[in-house]
């Protein structure tokens, strides 16, 4: 075989290389200016919901909630601002559905608190919840002084993942939960496309980086997928005998 095509070709790449070398780029050619971000004006502290959020309980009521068993009223305690679990009422959640969002919620293990381990303050927020396909929990427990295992202590995805580091506060103390949830995607076959993700900061603090599920949350057997789409969020009413815990300011914002 002749070498003269191989030639031309390398002639061809230097050439371009030259002239690639004479055009340097420039800082503007890497700038983007459209589309330009929405204007938000943020909340006064990063507590605060931010002008495009949903205010999910502000202390007035649970008018955007409903009971999880019947869809009827959410009978939980609203009382000086705070929601406190009624555990004979029931798990609550949201009268509406969300895909991905961010959300923020506060939560409080009543001082005095008794029992141990999974027995000490249990409840959860599930991120998506339309069992039996969708029920995904983050949970919510006292696990300031209290061991339990590993991948279902505060701030664990349930039975799949525990948390970075234990950041939580004494009983009696305001818990902060600050949760970015990418929900699963589905194949029209229902087949899995992509995982769901969880990012979750407890009090501030990177718990949760970008975690990919392997399911729903089970409390016996492996995680699994089913298709879902968009689903309420539920807070849990979990039947340990310990005393109820509270919630307080809790916010969504949709995200694409
Ligand atoms: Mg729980």
């Amino acid at each position: 075989m002749s070498t003269r095509p191989v030639v031309a070709v390398l002639l061809l790449i230097a050439s371009y290389a030259a002239a690639q070398q004479q055009k340097p780029m420039r800082p503007e050619d890497t700038e983007v200016w459209q589309p330009v971000p929405k204007v938000i004006v943020p909340g006064r502290t990063d507590r605060d919901p931010p002008s495009d959020a949903i205010v999910l309980f502000d202390g007035s009521g649970l008018g955007a909630w409903v009971s999880a068993n019947d869809s009827g009223p959410a009978q939980w305690t609203v009382a000086n601002g705070t929601v406190t679990v009624n555990k004979r009422a029931g798990d609550i959640r949201t009268r509406r559905s969300f895909r991905n969002y961010q959300l923020h919620l506060e939560w409080r293990v009543p001082e005095g608190i008794t029992g141990s381990g999974q027995l000490r303050g249990n409840s959860g927020v599930f991120l998506a919840f339309d069992p039996p396909r969708a029920a995904y929990e983050l949970q919510i427990m006292d696990s300031y002084d209290n061991p339990t295992y590993v991948n279902g202590q505060a701030s664990s995805v349930y039975k799949q993942n525990p948390p970075l580091v234990n950041a939580m506060r004494k009983p009696g103390e305001w818990q902060t939960y600050d949760v970015v949830w990418t929900a699963p995607v589905f194949n029209d076959d229902g087949s899995l496309k992509t995982p769901a993700f969880v990012t979750a900061l407890h009090n501030g603090v990177l718990v949760q980086d970008h975690f990919a599920l392997s399911g729903v949350t089970k409390n016996t057997g492996l995680p699994e997928y089913q298709k879902h789409g968009p689903a309420p969020i539920m807070l849990q009413a979990h039947g340990d005998p310990s005393a109820p815990i509270s919630f307080r300011n809790i916010w969504i914002r949709e995200l694409p």
